[in-house]
């Protein structure tokens, strides 16, 4: 009993480390932290993201879907030039992803990291798993492919709960956080706004993963 509601665990829960060690805080040096944004790129979300980082001179980082990505460039571009990180979310999202066999799944990441380098013109070894899922085939494509996971240890939320149930969820920010948020839902860019200025106020600086794992 215990062991299958483990292994239920494991698989879903990427902040356990069961089958691969996942990132979920970064060093605690100075005022950093990291911002990071999931589901990506989105005509219409992600601009409005990039003007408030820019407007509140705060650094990201965006796990993108290949597919989106490669109907996307122009955007992408505009994300790297702005000293952002541009890291892996699988190419299909697929809501099969957790089925996916170990070669399924290095076509899915090697795929997307062909489009990112193309805008990036350097080697990406950031996976963000869809649905933050585990599972040994990923553990196995991630060890071959070279790729560093990434999780968070503050989930906003930003997909189902309301505006003021996520700042309440992200008010606590504190040095080290990495933060998890989406950048192709509507209320984000309102709560992110929000949450900038308390950052502001805090002295807190969101930093790029490429420039404090790399
Ligand atoms: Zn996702």
């Amino acid at each position: 009993m215990f062991w299958s509601l483990s292994i239920f665990w494991g698989s879903y829960n990427i902040n356990s480390n069961f089958y691969f060690n996942s990132i979920s805080k970064i060093p605690e040096n100075s005022n950093n932290f990291a911002i990071t944004f999931d589901d990506g790129p989105n005509e219409i979300i992600t601009p409005k993201i990039l003007e408030l980082l820019e407007k509140y001179d705060q650094k990201a980082s965006f796990f993108v879907i290949g597919n989106s990505a490669e109907q996307n460039i122009e955007l992408l571009k505009t994300i790297n030039s702005k000293g952002h990180t541009i890291g892996n979310h699988s190419f299909s999202h697929s809501n099969f992803f957790p089925t996916f066999s170990t070669k399924k799944v290095m076509e899915e990441i090697a795929k997307t990291n062909k489009i990112i380098e193309s805008v990036t013109l350097s080697e990406n070894i950031f996976f963000r798993p869809p649905f933050g899922v585990t599972n040994p085939n990923i553990a196995k494509a991630l060890k071959n492919l070279k790729m560093q996971s990434i999780a968070w240890n503050i989930r906003s939320l930003d997909t189902v709960k309301s505006e003021k149930e996520v700042f309440e969820r992200i008010k606590n920010v504190k040095t080290g956080d990495i933060i998890l948020f989406h950048d192709n839902k509507e209320n984000t860019p309102v709560i992110l706004e929000k949450f900038l200025r308390l950052c502001n106020e805090k002295q807190l600086k969101s930093v790029s993963l490429n420039k404090i794992l790399n």
